[in-house]
């Protein structure tokens, strides 16, 4: 197990570079809370979002809703 949760939250209006499909599903990934992260005041859930291509799997990282 990855230790990560993700969750869709929303659709991008981009298109894939490598299959051309139009719309793909932005995703957002974070390090699932437990242990002793449960009381650690500093942690950080380290959160990431990306957008994956539902027809050839290609993933593209986010920054600030941008393409990096
Ligand atoms: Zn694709």
């Amino acid at each position: 197990m990855s230790g990560r949760t993700r969750r869709q939250i929303g659709i991008s209006e981009t298109n894939c570079d490598i299959c051309g499909t139009r719309g793909l599903p932005v995703f957002e990934s974070r390090i699932t809370r437990r242990g002793l992260a449960l009381i650690n005041p500093w942690w950080h859930q380290h959160r990431r979002t990306y957008e994956q291509c539902p027809a050839c799997g290609m993933k593209y990282r986010l920054k600030a809703g941008r393409r990096v």
